[in-house]
């Protein structure tokens, strides 16, 4: 994904026949803002609205529907009342594992994939082939630990 592209957005937009706006380029724009980060719709909605107050918390709601429908952002669940978003980040073929912890609500990630091995055994014993995971650890992060 070219970062930062409207050109982009509105070929991906075509081709699955939605309308290219200004307000979804807008959104998207937030996201690449937050590039890295997991912001739930209202995070995103707060940030929208500094430079596009017209645009209301049911809209942002609808286009990160539609962004993860286009594969453009992930949604995240990590079963804590709140719908988060990220950007899907360019050649990631495996969703990356995150940390979530349960004192602070902070959310890390651990990029190398640690589950290669364990899906070549379910291949093995299973001859089920794994295409991708979602994996989520809880727990307590290490500013969590410290104190
Ligand atoms: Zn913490
Ligand atoms: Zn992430």
């Amino acid at each position: 994904m070219n970062t930062g592209d409207d050109g982009f957005l509105k070929e991906k937009l075509k081709e699955c026949g939605y309308k290219f706006t200004g307000q979804r380029a807008a959104i998207l724009e937030t996201m690449l803002q937050c590039s890295g980060q997991h912001v739930s719709t209202e995070e995103i909605f707060n940030i929208v609205k500094l430079k596009h107050p017209e645009i209301g918390l049911a809209t942002v709601y609808r286009t990160m529907i539609l962004l993860d429908k286009l594969g453009l952002v992930h949604k995240l669940d990590f079963d804590d009342g709140f719908s988060r978003y990220e950007l899907v980040k360019p050649n990631e073929d495996h969703t990356h594992h995150h940390l979530i912890c349960s004192s602070c609500g902070s959310v890390s990630e651990v990029e190398e994939d640690l589950l290669d091995s364990l899906e070549e055994e379910i291949l093995k014993k299973n001859g089920f082939l794994v295409k991708d995971h979602r994996v989520q650890f809880y727990g307590l992060c290490s500013k969590c630990r410290n104190e």
